[in-house]
Parts: structure tokens; C-alpha cells; sequence
């Protein structure tokens, strides 16, 4: 049987091996338009590669049908897949990394391990179009016209353009009649209307609340970093999933918490210790000159030298609940996976089209996205997972 998968990412190389080694008899072809494989996954984890997580969690997803397809390979036997192939992981905390902690040996391993089990590579060739004939899928590329059994397509979406996200294959998608939910950048920094230019760089472990339209939606203990006009960290990463997710809104507020782990109360008290200490230096004791500088500008206390009781209530109240308006995502240059793509329903149970016979999809095509923690490898992994089984069918 010829299987061949569109995309050298994350999930058409875990099919390409998970296929070889159930069946190596299987003909796997494997067509991507990057000169090398696995482009975007050489960036993953800051090059460390998380590549699972021990614990899913409520919105760990976007959806539970998402959620379910990861739990069915949970780590458990994706680690054995691993081993099975030759790779050791270890656990930092809840989460997966490859035993080396580095995507760079990884992807080599596995590429090298691809290929000596017979898995063809065809490089530079965009996916033009795909269409059945008599059965098989006929696949027109740039270069030239193949023909498969069955067809995986495995084209990530639009995140990092420039390691290859595209959503090319999803307008062929929509133009075929799939359901595609249009695509927004989640995993990235934010805009936000305040002014956040004297703190640019600094850092801050904090408390991060997410509120859509008055509603508490997300919360995060985390660090964040300060950008020239907005907000970052992982926290903030997963925030911007959150809102993403949310596509009709009015409002949205990010709410820093510096002291989660006083009330505001607790908080006054001990302020109000320390003014007497430090006399005319309260903030600087406490916080960098930047952020400092901050508090100062936007506390909305006129009087930052002495002072009262009243003012001090206020300063608690403000680092409890510093609050920025969502403007805008820093785009998908800066995002790490997308929100949106191919409808699940538009497929079966084995992600194979109800419509399009020998036809899947699997990995960020589909709209399925994960928070940080190695959540979208372990979907790319799992949707691939889940076709196995009808892909080898004969
Ligand atoms: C900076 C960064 C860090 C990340 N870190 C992590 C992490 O630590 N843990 C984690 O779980 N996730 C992480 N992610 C997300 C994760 O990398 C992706 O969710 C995952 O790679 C998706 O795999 P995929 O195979 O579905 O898509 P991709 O990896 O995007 O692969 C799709 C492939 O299809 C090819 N393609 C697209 N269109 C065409 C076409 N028309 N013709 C031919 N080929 C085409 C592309 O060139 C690409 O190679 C990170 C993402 C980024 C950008």
C-alpha cells in the first residue's frame, strides 16, 4: 500500500514512523515544501523540544473532542512509541522532553531513523492540489503528479511563516467543502492600550488573570515579561490562546496579580510596615527602579513621598489587580500554534474525511490547539495515532 503524507512536521514524521512500524511493508512518502524536515520543530521548547505533558487539564484544549484524542495515546504509550523506536525522554516536573534536550538530535534521530526504514523524503514540492481518482488519491504537486492509496494531510497552519506555517492547504481544504475555522494566532505576546515602555524587559512572578467582558475566564500564576507595548511569558502565551479561542468579545482585561499570595489586606498591613521603615522609599525596596517608576505613574496616587493610610489601601489594591487592555496578539511571526482549522466533525472517528474517501488530516490543521507544556506535539503525535489504524487498513 502507498501512503503518502503532506507535511515534514511534527505529525506527518511521527506517522511516517508510527506506519513503518506497525507494517514495513507500508510505501510512505512523505512531501513538504521546505528544503529540510521538521523546520518548526527544530524551534520547539526554545530547542529543547517539550515534546508531552503528564497532565491534561480543562482547557489544556480548545475542546474536549481534542482533549479526548490525546488521552486515548496518553503518555504512557507515547512514551513506549518511543522507546519502540529507539528514543529515551525524561520528565522535567510534568513535562516531556527527549532525554538529550535537544530538538536538534531528535529531529536528526528521527529523520536518520525514518529513512533507513525505507520512509521517502521528497523536499521543495508545494501541494498544488489532490484529487480521487478510480480509489486513489492523485496529488498534484509543483514539480509533479503522484498517486496514493491514502492521503494524510499533515500541513500545520499558519503559525511561524517563517519555518514554513501556511494555510495554503486549508484554502484548498475550504474550496473542497471542509469546514475550516479561520485562523488566529494563539501562543503569543499581546498588545495592550496602557503604556508599558518604562517596564520593557523587566520581569515580574506574578498572578495573571484573564477577564472577558467582566467574566473571569483564565487564570495563571506565572512570569511575565513587559514588552514596549505589551505583555509576554508563558503565562501571557497562553492567555492569548484563551482569547483567541473567545472570538466575539467586547472587552478584555488582563489582571496582574504581584502578590497572590497576600489579601489586600495582609498586603496594606505589611505596607504599611514597611513606609515606616523605609521612610520616603517605599516602592524602591520592593520592586526595580523601572517597575517602580510604573507603580508610581499609574497607582493613581498623587502623593508617592508620605503616605496616608487611605494611600496605602489604594497602592495594595493596585498591585492586587495591575489591569491591561487587550488590544491586539503580536500576529502569527510570533505565535506558536494556531487557533482554528479543519472542523473535527468534517471527519470520522479515525480522522478520515466523511466526505473524501482516503483522505485525513491530522496534527494543527485540524482545530485543535494546545496550551504550553508540549500539549500540540502530543496532539500532533496522538491525531496520527488515532488514523494508524485505518490508514493500514487494506
Ligand atoms: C517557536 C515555537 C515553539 C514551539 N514549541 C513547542 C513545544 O515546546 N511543545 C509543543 O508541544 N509545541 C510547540 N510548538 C508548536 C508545535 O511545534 C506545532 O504545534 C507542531 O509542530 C505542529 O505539527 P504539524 O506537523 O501539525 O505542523 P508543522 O510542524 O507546521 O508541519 C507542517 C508542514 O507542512 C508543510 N506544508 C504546509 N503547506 C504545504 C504545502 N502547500 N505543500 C507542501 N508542504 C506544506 C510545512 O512546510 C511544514 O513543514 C512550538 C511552535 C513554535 C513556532
Amino acid at each position: 500500500m502507498k501512503v503518502g503524507i503532506l507535511g515534514q512536521g511534527a505529525s506527518g514524521i511521527f506517522l511516517a514512523l508510527m506506519l513503518k512500524f506497525e507494517n514495513e511493508k507500508v510505501d510512505v512518502t512523505i512531501i513538504d515544501k521546505n528544503a529540510n524536515p521538521g523546520r518548526k520543530f527544530l524551534a520547539t521548547g526554545n530547542g529543547r523540544c517539550n515534546l508531552g505533558n503528564l497532565e491534561i487539564k480543562d482547557n489544556s484544549y480548545n475542546c474536549e473532542a481534542v482533549s479526548q484524542i490525546v488521552r486515548d495515546f496518553d503518555w504512557t504509550k507515547q512514551e513506549e512509541f518511543f522507546k519502540n523506536i529507539g528514543v529515551l525522554t525524561r520528565n522535567i516536573g510534568n513535562l516531556v522532553y527527549p532525554f538529550s534536550l535537544s530538538a536538534k538530535s531528535l529531529l536528526d534521530y528521527l529523520v536518520d531513523f525514518a529513512k533507513q526504514n525505507k520512509v521517502k523524503f521528497v523536499s521543495n514540492e508545494n501541494l498544488l492540489d489532490y484529487e480521487l481518482v478510480n480509489g486513489k488519491v492523485k496529488v498534484t504537486t509543483s514539480k509533479k503528479t503522484f498517486s496514493f492509496d491514502k492521503f494524510v494531510i499533515a500541513c500545520g497552519n499558519a503559525s511561524g511563516p517563517q519555518l514554513g506555517g501556511s494555510t495554503s492547504v486549508l484554502s484548498i481544504l475550504e474550496k473542497k467543502g471542509y469546514k475550516v475555522v479561520e485562523s488566529r494566532p494563539g501562543l503569543c505576546p499581546v498588545r495592550v492600550e496602557e503604556n508599558t515602555k518604562i517596564v520593557e524587559n523587566q520581569r515580574v512572578k506574578c498572578d495573571v488573570t484573564l477577564i472577558i467582558d467582566k467574566k473571569e475566564t483564565y487564570k495563571e500564576t506565572g512570569e511575565v515579561l513587559f514588552k514596549k507595548d505589551g505583555l509576554s511569558g508563558i503565562a501571557i502565551f497562553n492567555t492569548s490562546s484563551i482569547i483567541a479561542r473567545s472570538s466575539k468579545f467586547k472587552k478584555a482585561i488582563i489582571r496582574l496579580d504581584l502578590f497572590p499570595d497576600k489579601t489586600t489586606d495582609e498586603l496594606y498591613r505589611e505596607l504599611t510596615l514597611l513606609n515606616v521603615i523605609s521612610q520616603k522609599s517605599l516602592l524602591s525596596g520592593i520592586f526595580t527602579k523601572e517597575i517602580a517608576e510604573f507603580v508610581r505613574r499609574n497607582s493613581g496616587i498623587k502623593n508617592l513621598n508620605t503616605y496616608t493610610a487611605s494611600e496605602l489601601k489604594k497602592l495594595a489594591l493596585y498591585l492586587k489587580n495591575i489591569d491591561f487592555t487587550y488590544k491586539e496578539s503580536y500576529g502569527f511571526n510570533d505565535s506558536q500554534v494556531s487557533v482554528g482549522g479543519v472542523k473535527l466533525d468534517c471527519l470520522t472517528e479515525s480522522l478520515e474525511s466523511k466526505t473524501e474517501k482516503n483522505v485525513f488530516i491530522i496534527g494543527e490543521a485540524l482545530n485543535a490547539d494546545g496550551l504550553c507544556g508540549g500539549f500540540n506535539l502530543m496532539f500532533a503525535m496522538a491525531s496520527g495515532h488515532k488514523a494508524l489504524d485505518e490508514i493500514l487498513k487494506e
